[in-house]
């Protein structure tokens, strides 16, 4: 029953996708226009289709999952904690062999604290496979450090998608929590926090330049231990800006959101501009969807992470960028005091001194 909804509600979703996608230049910050709105004609639909097919689509979606299906994929950034909607997408995920989830929902309002709870419930049922990270804290508000504090401590691996600066996107320049820019509120001692349990933190910085990064690099400066990784740095954003943080601060890495370069006609950039500073920064980089947003479909952003796979095309820097840049800092964590008390509890034989969280995840939760 359940297989049968998916399909028919996956086929509505590309039919509305591709229009909407053909309208990037509206929508891509409107999370809210996937749903709703005006849709252009059904021929212009096909011929916008068919250019970025003819430009990006030398092998199929099939070819590059023949050739790089069994590499380990990790995607970076996505939202399907909002509305539960990760359930419905395991199937495709096997099917497009991916290996492991960063989950977290809505950005930086009260209803994330909702999502947050959600994101945690998909890693207990599956901590193989799903990353929790967490957004419901106003960071204005002093109880953020205790909330920030707590959530860690509980085991969630990073914090994200925190809105750091937010002033051209529809949707996250209006959330309630916001950051005027990263330096705001109680974002330094937060940044503190991450910096004590060695948990990431994903940032949504828009625009991409200017003080909003002014402010970054002042963060990145006074917070040396924090690792900090730029939400889809690559949209509206040029090779050039990546590179100079990167050279200039070790503590920052790149999520990659493929579609936007892939698919997304906003883009100003194809893959190939990107691919000198990813090969000068071979540790730096992860690959992420973000749930498709902007695009026609979720699977199309799976399959742009593919395409930007095969440009990279050297198969020790695509496994790096595909999943060990990421799975580094997630797996040099170490399990916290609540962690290694509740597996001490099941197993008090066990030795925890070196336990790390995914480790605990692991004993605690799997089946
Ligand atoms: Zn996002």
């Amino acid at each position: 029953m359940r297989a049968r909804s998916v399909a028919i509600v996956s086929v509505a979703c590309v039919c509305i996708g591709v229009g909407i996608w053909s309208l990037g230049s509206f929508d891509y910050w409107d999370r809210t226009s996937r749903s709703a709105q005006v849709l252009p004609s059904p021929a212009a639909t096909a011929e916008v289709a068919e250019v970025a097919v003819t430009a990006s689509a030398r092998k199929s979606f099939d070819d590059l999952l023949r050739q790089y299906g069994s590499v380990p994929l990790a995607d970076a950034h996505n939202h399907d904690a909002s509305d539960f909607r990760y359930l419905d997408m395991p199937s495709m995920w096997k099917k497009d062999a991916v290996d492991r989830v960063i989950l977290f929902g809505d950005v930086s309002e009260s209803s994330a604290i909702r999502t947050d709870a959600y994101a945690w419930k998909a890693y207990t049922d599956s901590p193989d496979f799903f990353v929790p990270y967490f957004s419901g804290f106003d960071l204005h508000d002093p109880s953020s450090l205790q909330v920030v504090r707590e959530n860690l401590e509980q085991g969630y691996f990073g914090l994200g998608e925190i809105a750091a600066a937010s002033y051209n996107s529809p949707v996250v320049s209006k959330v309630e929590w916001k950051a005027k820019d990263p330096m705001d509120g109680f974002l330094p001692q937060i940044y503190d926090l991450c910096a004590e349990f060695q948990a990431p933190i994903l940032l949504h910085m828009d625009p991409p330049n200017g003080f909003v990064i002014d402010k970054l690099e002042e963060a990145l400066s006074a917070h040396p231990k924090t690792i900090f990784i730029f939400g889809h740095a690559n949209a509206y954003n040029s090779p050039e800006n990546i590179k100079r943080l990167l050279e200039k601060h070790d503590n920052i890495y790149m999520d990659f959101f493929a579609g936007f370069t892939v698919f997304n006609l906003e883009s100003a950039n194809r893959i190939e501009d990107f691919l000198p500073v990813i090969r000068q920064f071979p540790d730096k980089f992860m690959l992420s969807t973000d749930s498709g947003y902007g695009l026609a479909s979720e699977e199309a952003a799976i399959e742009a992470m593919y395409r930007v796979l095969d440009a990279i095309g050297d198969p020790a820097l695509i496994k790096k960028v595909a999943y060990d840049n990421l799975d580094a800092i997630i797996r040099n964590e170490p399990a916290t005091q609540t962690q290694k008390e509740a597996v001490q509890k099941q197993d008090a034989a066990r030795d925890v001194a070196k336990l790390t969280k995914l480790e605990a995840g692991k004993l605690l939760w799997g089946k």
